[in-house]
């Protein structure tokens, strides 16, 4: 797992649409989506290492003062992993979505369109934008998505080397619902799917689902 600090970050205005039989989490929510590339030594090519998606109350984050707080899951989640976020970093997110404010909610026929931030973090500092432009993940098709092998775990264990979940860095515990791809390799069952929906690549191996 990197450790570095040095990494580089963008800020891209995104709009995120949530299903009809999603509820708003607050009156004015506002969807950040973290992705964390970096490149691994042995490999020319970044790899997207994170991705979490958490909708924050928009009001919050306006203000640098109420900011941090509202972005503390989300930066909780990256100190697990080694990546500490400046003040810069923070009053960057805060300044977005002050900037995006006017946007309102809306419904369209897909369901209702909430806006938000797709927060890019680069953390190998010689890596280029332009490499991990291009390599843009393609999501897993709906068919392989449903056809992973699920198992609710008990106390055999996941027969697997690997204890801990890759996207979300939190260990498997008894009773977990976990899902194993082909190429072996275990998640919760809602993380691989949450995943497998941006990228087809195992978050571990690389190992390449098929795409449409
Ligand atoms: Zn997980
Ligand atoms: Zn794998």
């Amino acid at each position: 797992m990197p450790t570095t600090t040095d990494y580089q970050y963008t800020i891209l205005a995104r709009d995120y649409t949530l299903g009809d039989d999603q509820s708003l989490p607050f009156d004015d929510p506002f969807h950040v989506d973290l992705r964390v590339w970096y490149t691994p030594r042995a490999q020319p090519v970044p790899i997207m290492m994170i991705i979490k998606q958490a909708p924050l109350p928009h009001g919050q984050l306006k203000s640098h003062d109420t900011a941090r707080p509202a972005l503390k899951p989300l930066l909780s989640f990256l100190s697990t992993a080694g990546i500490n976020l400046d003040d810069q970093t923070v009053n960057a997110i805060s300044y977005c979505a002050r900037a995006l404010s006017s946007q309102p909610i809306r419904r369209t026929s897909h369901g209702l369109v909430v806006p938000g931030i797709e927060l890019l973090i680069l953390l190998d500092p010689d890596a280029v934008w332009e490499e991990v432009n291009t390599v843009r993940p393609v999501p897993a098709t709906d068919a392989c998505i449903k056809a992973l092998e699920k198992l609710v775990l008990g106390d055999g264990g996941s027969g697997n080397s690997v204890d801990r979940c890759a996207v979300c860095f939190e260990d498997f515990c008894h009773g977990s619902e976990i899902a194993r791809m082909p190429c072996s390799h275990v998640y919760h069952s809602g993380c691989i799917v949450q995943w497998l929906k941006t990228s087809n690549l195992c978050p571990l191996c690389r190992y390449q689902m098929p795409t449409s």
